[in-house]
């Protein structure tokens, strides 16, 4: 099978072996715009990792039959999506299965957090697809202070509590019945179905349409189309990431990731590809997009690396001066 998947923290593969921690890229999300990035950079011979979730498109593993993939006609999206996988196994593409729910600058390139692993990088490409769901208002505001995207990390806060949890796909429940062992009380509100088993103590609640949080300050209410819930804590969990959720700091456009036309977000070393930008959704945009954040993710790794050594150089030169003059 095309996807490796290894404990996080240990470069694996994934074109050039990386000897520390620090990749040079990470790809978030290995969907069609995702592996095109990877398989470039590993022709780069980059240090990179793709992290990206268990099927990696399941929009393609949905798509009955593509007809517009130039070269590859009447095909369904479940045998391209398993060729696009065994193309990047065979390149020596790792992929790690984590999802990423925040990403913050950390002062040498970016910190990516996954369920509490942290993983780092100089350069990213975010390929996360389309968000069908928007932040709820209040959302943004309460993040940190009720609102979480991580069990394991935030849930220790919430020890004997009531806490509600929005939850959109069935990597929820794993979640849930994490959340069920150190809360006094879990609301679960699922958006999906069939729902799988969940532990006993989760309360789960009929389907409604979850409209807004509220607190002054911290979360105090979740707010459905039928009902109020008081909770201290509203976790939630998507099936595609929105990229705010992701980092306040990205520049949105009608909902979607604002990029130039080398895919540059505003964040200096941040790309994006695929759907995240925008329309069309199509595999083509997607592949193509890919290249094209890496061979520019490429271009800005080796920029940053000329004013390194020049950096260096005249760290040394400022040195040496003042040494001869001591
Ligand atoms: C039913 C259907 C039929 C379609 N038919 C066609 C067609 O005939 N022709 C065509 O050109 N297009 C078609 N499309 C559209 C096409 O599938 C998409 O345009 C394409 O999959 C977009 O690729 P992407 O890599 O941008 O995103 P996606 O394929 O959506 O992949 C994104 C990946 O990122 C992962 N991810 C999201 N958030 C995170 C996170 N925080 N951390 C880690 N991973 C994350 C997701 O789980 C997903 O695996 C169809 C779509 C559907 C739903």
């Amino acid at each position: 099978m095309a996807i490796f998947l290894g404990a996080p923290g240990t470069p694996q593969a994934g074109g050039n072996p990386a000897a520390s921690q620090r990749y040079d890229t990470i790809i978030v999300g290995c969907g069609p715009a995702g592996l095109s990035a990877a398989i470039n950079l590993a022709i780069r011979q980059k240090s990179f990792l793709v992290l990206g979730t268990d099927l990696c498109s399941p929009k393609m593993q949905k798509s009955p039959q593509i007809d517009n993939y130039l070269g590859v006609p009447a095909i369904s999206g479940e045998e391209l999506r398993q060729r696009f996988l065994h193309h990047a196994a065979a390149m020596g593409v790792e992929i790690r299965k984590a999802r990423v729910d925040t990403i913050y600058p950390d002062g040498e390139g970016f910190s990516l957090s996954a369920k509490g692993e942290i993983y780092q990088a100089r350069s990213l490409i975010i390929a996360t697809g389309v968000a069908s769901t928007r932040l709820l208002p209040g959302e943004q505001d309460l993040l940190g202070r009720g609102v979480s995207y991580c069990a394991t990390c935030d849930g220790p806060l919430y020890r004997g509590r009531t806490v509600a949890v929005l939850a959109y796909a069935p990597e929820a429940e794993e979640e849930a019945n994490y959340l069920a062992g150190v809360a006094g009380r879990v609301l679960y509100i699922p958006l999906y179905r069939p729902v799988g088993p969940l532990d006993s103590r989760v309360q789960v609640l009929p389907q409604q349409r979850p409209e807004r949080i509220e607190g002054a300050g911290r979360v105090e209410r979740l707010v459905l189309s039928g009902q109020t819930l008081a909770a201290d804590a509203v976790f939630i969990f998507r099936e595609m990431t929105p990229a705010q959720q992701l980092m306040a700091e990205l520049e949105m456009e009608n909902g979607n990731i604002k990029v130039d036309r080398h895919q540059a977000t505003n964040v200096p070393g941040i790309f994006a590809a695929g759907d995240c930008t925008g329309r069309p959704y199509q595999l083509a945009k997607a592949v193509g997009e890919g290249q094209v954040a890496a061979l520019e993710a490429a271009s800005y790794l080796e920029r940053l690396r000329t004013r390194e050594r020049s950096g260096a150089r005249e760290l040394m030169e400022t040195t040496s001066t003042a040494l001869a003059d001591s």
